[in-house]
């Protein structure tokens, strides 16, 4: 038996003259940091909902209990707030679908799964840990060593199907462990369209029984997720790669449950790639880049995983990278705004294949950020991180200023220390060792020199500051070039930072003197 499994509708259901409106959704379990994998699946939900005018839902998958993790979907949320993708709906912003927490919908579920049951296409499973194992035991073989619950195996275990009716309401009213199912039919070819992998077949005898409920009566993922995506009027559900394999049996269920009507249109996303394989929160610290969104400190173990965010990168760059991590647009643009990513969009230039993380890229992306964004955008990010280093500019123009000094210099929000911090703070050491090999006593004449003609200044300005360093070094026949390093070193500390007259400039006569003054001290000890 062959079905193909296909929508009414590719891609964009307005162009195929449907008017449902578009939703979709981000279905995370709240188990831990939120992956780049997972935001960039977030970003494609998005994306696609935003151009079409749809929703963006945000649903809890919380009814594996045993992996609950306290704090988790607060930190969701956070992260998704970071980045600028708000939900239309969610557990935090309403909606009329809700509640959008699985757990919260507990109830709802037991009666899909009798349905399933009294349709002949699932079955109450009496078997204990032990008796699993056992089977896997007992039917291991060299072909098959890991035997699963399927329909070679189901005849031989003890369930609904095997047991007799009396049998199984006696189990089940004496109050007996039990799970539920599904019946997964033999010799049947289940393909759909995938909008990134297009057409997709399984060979149901291939796949397992799944559990639907489990015994504490809640439903697992696969019975929740169809169940949901149903109640939910969700029309596209794009997820990772890693859950094509769980796709034939959700796509059962759909025949089962909802006779196909309505069912998503499916796009699984490829996956992210690290330095060996899928990128995984190891491949972080072995290689010290940050894999999740924000800092995740684990609850249990207090181990802290550091964030993109906390790193020094920006939402806009953030999104972007991830952006054209597994697509582009056809054209040889990198940078992206997230409207400009909005109106680009298409499912059908998602890579098929992996999509390799590369953190220098990642930060090339950064850097041309800051150098787009304007001094007022970047500068509550940057006051945050010098407050960090205990600089807390109180001049806001005076601040912005020097981001737009700086900024170019700059890859991640912590770099503006290294480049600005000497605009607010005499530098605490000095580079001398880039100095004394060449410093001579006439460079030390010239300098007290400069610091009377400063002094005596009647307009702090640029031009004055930088034409009176060069007349004075031609009267003294020193070469303005071997002046410059020193004089830098003097300002900044060491060999870096913009043009020396602008931090001059900035800094003010009384500050560069008295910099100059402490230099050739130190110099000259
Ligand atoms: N709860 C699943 C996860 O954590 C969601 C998969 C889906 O979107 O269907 O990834």
């Amino acid at each position: 038996i062959y079905t193909h499994y296909d929508r009414h509708f590719k891609v964009d259901p307005y162009l195929c003259g449907m008017n449902t409106k578009v939703r979709v959704r981000f279905a995370p379990s709240p188990t831990g940091g939120l992956h780049l994998g997972g935001v960039r699946t977030v970003l494609y939900n998005y994306l696609f909902a935003k151009k079409h005018g749809g929703e963006f839902i945000v649903r809890i998958e919380d009814t594996d209990q045993t992996r609950f993790v306290e704090g988790a979907e607060s930190y969701i949320f956070n992260c998704l707030e970071w980045c600028g993708l708000v939900p239309d709906e969610s557990p935090i912003h309403g909606g009329d679908y809700g509640p959008y927490r699985q757990s919260e919908r507990k109830a709802m579920y037991r009666e899909y799964a009798e349905k399933l049951i009294n349709d002949g296409h699932a079955y109450y499973a009496f078997d204990t840990p032990e008796e699993l194992e056992q089977m896997r035991m007992n039917f291991k073989t060299e072909a098959n060593p890991s035997p699963q619950y399927d329909g070679q195996i189901r005849m031989k275990m003890k369930n609904s199907l095997t047991l007799d009716a009396g049998e199984v309401k006696q189990l089940i009213d004496s109050g007996a462990r039990y799970v539920v199912r599904i019946k997964m039919p033999e010799n049947k070819t289940i393909s759909f369209t995938d909008l990134i992998h297009e057409e997709v077949s399984f060979e149901s005898s291939l796949v397992d029984d799944k559990v639907l409920l489990k015994a504490d009566g809640m439903p697992t993922y696969h019975l929740a997720v169809v169940v949901d995506d149903y109640l939910m009027k969700i029309t596209h559900a794009f997820r990772g790669e890693e859950w094509l394999s769980s796709a034939p049996v959700h796509i059962l269920l759909w025949e089962y449950l909802f006779g196909l009507q309505h069912m998503p249109q499916w796009a699984h996303l490829p996956l992210i790639l690290g330095p060996n394989g899928k990128l995984s929160k190891r491949d972080g610290a072995k290689f010290g880049f940050p894999v999740f969104a924000m800092n995740w400190t684990d609850p249990k173990s207090n181990e802290l995983t550091e964030g993109f965010k906390e790193k020094g990168f920006l939402p806009e760059a953030f999104l972007n990278l991830l952006a054209v991590l597994g697509w582009n647009d056809g054209t040889e643009q990198e940078i992206f705004s997230l409207d400009e990513l909005i109106s680009r969009f298409s499912m059908d230039r998602v890579h098929k294949s992996g999509a390799k993380f590369d953190f220098e890229k990642a930060k090339w992306f950064n850097h041309e950020w800051i150098k787009k964004l304007d001094a007022v955008r970047l500068s509550p990010l940057v006051k945050n991180h010098l407050a960090l280093k205990d600089i807390h500019p109180a001049d806001d123009a005076f601040l912005h200023t020097v981001i737009d000094l700086v900024k170019d210099r700059c890859t991640l929000i912590p770099d503006f220390y290294e480049q600005s911090g000497y605009f607010f703070k005499a530098p605490g050491v000095l580079d001398t060792e880039a100095v004394k090999p060449k410093w001579t006593t006439a460079k030390t004449e010239f300098f007290e020199a400069y610091c009377v003609l400063l002094q005596e200044m009647s307009n702090w300005d640029l031009s004055s500051i930088e034409s009176t360093f060069k007349q004075l070094a031609a009267d003294k026949n020193i070469k303005p070039g071997e002046l410059q390093l020193p004089f830098r070193i003097m300002l900044v500390g060491g060999k870096f930072g913009p043009a020396v007259f602008d931090i001059a400039n900035l800094i003010g006569k009384d500050e560069t003197v008295s910099r100059i003054k402490k230099a050739l001290s130190i110099f000259n000890q």
